[in-house]
């Protein structure tokens, strides 16, 4: 396409939608995003309308192609990149939802694991997927999605041969592509808990034991690769979809992260640390995932390589709790100058296990918990609290990556919503005591979608050059501060083991 100018990034995060296009320099063109409804329907439970993300990324597709003043025909390619391990079914007929998607944060399938636990299997599992057994992934979340919609059989009951599965990334892909392509990337199925880590296909073994019938499963393909195309009623033109990825294997990929030794940080929702692996899946010996990062299509086969991550399920999500749920805010950014107005935490510990606790606890049962509160505890503590407390939990999975690879992290590399923060930023730096470095583009995870959309379709010739353009819009360095933080977070821990073991 001699006209094309443009990659279209699109991002299918947790708290909302975005469309990013991308100029050839890797700047930003324009821009739409849309923040998603989360339905709580029971303490533990939390949904997405299927409907809606789909609603929404074609809303903002067109308010980001208005607003960048270009004709669709000019975009070059597709990159998609989307919250990980949330998942549905439908009926591929109607087009219909089943059921709400039940995202990764919910937990209600924690007793399906338990009862898997009890029977012995968490060591096969874990060999099989490189996944700790816990209800973040998508396989008992498909299995509670069957059993449901077959218990409340519906006029006329559910033909299994009409239903599709998959994680948002193969929802969107199959609308996108006028519902002719039902695909998914190594990266998003590496997060379902049914995939076979060392084969790449859909391990048979776990598909029997969750009881989810192969055909409804997507095909896996590379994550940088082609997809398809846009249907031509739904953007005005055919464009290839040239890359998916999930949210933190593109947020990898952006920070350049393609080779062992290199990590990087994203605090959205939840905070992820990854770190790239090399071409052969590595084990933790502290509870931290194996999972792949992404794959390539080379010559009709695919290159893989894996990581190492600790995915820590509450970050920003502490925050729009405080917004939405207690309202001791008014807007994410008001957090910032409220943690400065004090000059400590008075006292106040914060367990950000508003849906248990991931890596490297991995505790189901454990609920967010304030502790240390006294009569002089103000508003601003308690913020300041919930603050530290994201960067707290970035310390230890640190501490476990730094125990797995025999050396110490010497900076970290950060991407995110919540890393537009000052304050935790600085933060993050005292408590690690390793400087910070926050790009210009926070959006990593829509810039990693475009770089390897833009690669794949050669519209970029260069991950190298791409990378090394990235700007850097500031380093944190550890502060006066950092001592009193380090020695605050034994008292964190401390919290943390009393917010665990919480729930029956
Ligand atoms: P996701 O991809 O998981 O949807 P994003 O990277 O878009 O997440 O980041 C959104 C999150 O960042 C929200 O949970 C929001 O509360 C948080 N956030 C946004 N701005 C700030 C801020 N200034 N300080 C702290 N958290 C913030």
């Amino acid at each position: 396409m001699a006209n094309a100018q443009y990659i279209l990034a699109l991002d299918l995060g947790t708290t909302g939608n975005r469309a990013i296009l991308f100029d050839r320099n890797g700047d930003i063109a324009g821009q739409a995003y849309k923040e998603l409804t989360q339905y709580y329907p029971q303490p533990g439970w939390l949904e997405h309308d299927p409907r809606e993300i789909w609603d929404d990324i074609q809303w903002a597709i067109q308010a980001a192609i208005q607003k960048a003043s270009i004709n669709p025909a000019a975009i070059a390619a597709i990159g998609l990149t989307v919250q990980r391990e949330t998942c549905l079914l439908w009926d591929k007929n109607s087009g219909r939802p089943l059921h709400n998607a039940i995202v990764w944060q919910d937990r209600r399938t924690a007793s399906i694991c338990n009862d898997l636990r009890d029977q012995g299997l968490a060591t096969e599992i874990a060999d099989r997927t490189g996944l700790v057994l816990d209800a973040y992934f998508s396989a008992t979340k498909l299995q509670w999605l069957l059993d449901a919609v077959q218990t409340h059989q519906q006029d006329p009951p559910i033909d299994l041969d009409d239903v599709l599965a998959g994680t948002v990334d193969s929802w969107v892909l199959w609308n996108l592509t006028g519902r002719k392509v039902h695909a998914t990337d190594d990266s998003n199925a590496s997060r379902t808990m049914l995939l076979n880590l060392t084969s790449r296909q859909w391990d048979e073994k776990l598909l029997d034991l969750f009881n989810i019938p192969a055909h409804l499963m997507p095909e896996i393909r590379p994550s940088l690769g082609h997809f398809g195309h846009t249907d031509a009623d739904i953007l005005g033109a055919e464009i290839p979809i040239m890359a998916v990825f999930g949210d933190q294997q593109a947020a990898l990929f952006a920070h350049g992260c393609n080779r062992p030794g290199l990590l990087k940080c994203t605090y959205g929702t939840g905070a992820f640390l990854v770190a790239h692996t090399g071409s052969e899946v590595a084990r933790s010996q502290n509870q931290l995932l194996s999972t792949v990062a992404w794959s390539e299509a080379d010559n009709g086969s695919s290159k893989v390589g894996y990581a190492l991550e600790g995915s820590m399920f509450t970050a920003g999500a502490c925050i729009q709790w405080l917004r939405d749920g207690i309202k001791l805010i008014t807007t994410a950014a008001d957090t910032e100058a409220s943690a400065e107005k004090v000059p400590d935490n008075g006292g106040v510990y914060f367990v950000p296990a508003l849906s248990g606790l991931g890596a490297p606890h991995w505790d189901m049962t454990a609920r967010g918990a304030f502790l240390g509160i006294t009569g002089g505890v103000q508003r601003e503590h308690m913020i300041r609290a919930v603050l530290e407390a994201i960067a707290y939990q970035v310390n230890e999975v640190v501490e476990a990556v730094n125990e797995d690879s025999g050396t110490r992290i010497k900076l970290l590399k950060v991407d995110g919503g919540a890393c537009q923060n000052d304050f935790l930023m600085q933060f993050q730096a005292d408590v690690l005591g390793i400087p910070i470095e926050r790009p210009a583009v926070l959006d990593a995870t829509a810039q990693g979608a475009a770089f390897g959309a833009g690669l794949a379709a050669g519209y970029w010739h260069s991950y190298d050059d791409l990378i090394q353009n990235r700007k850097i819009n500031r380093v944190f360095e550890p502060g006066a501060a950092a001592s009193q933080a380090q020695e605050n977070f034994h008292m964190w821990q401390k919290a943390v083991a009393r917010a665990k073991n919480w729930v029956e």
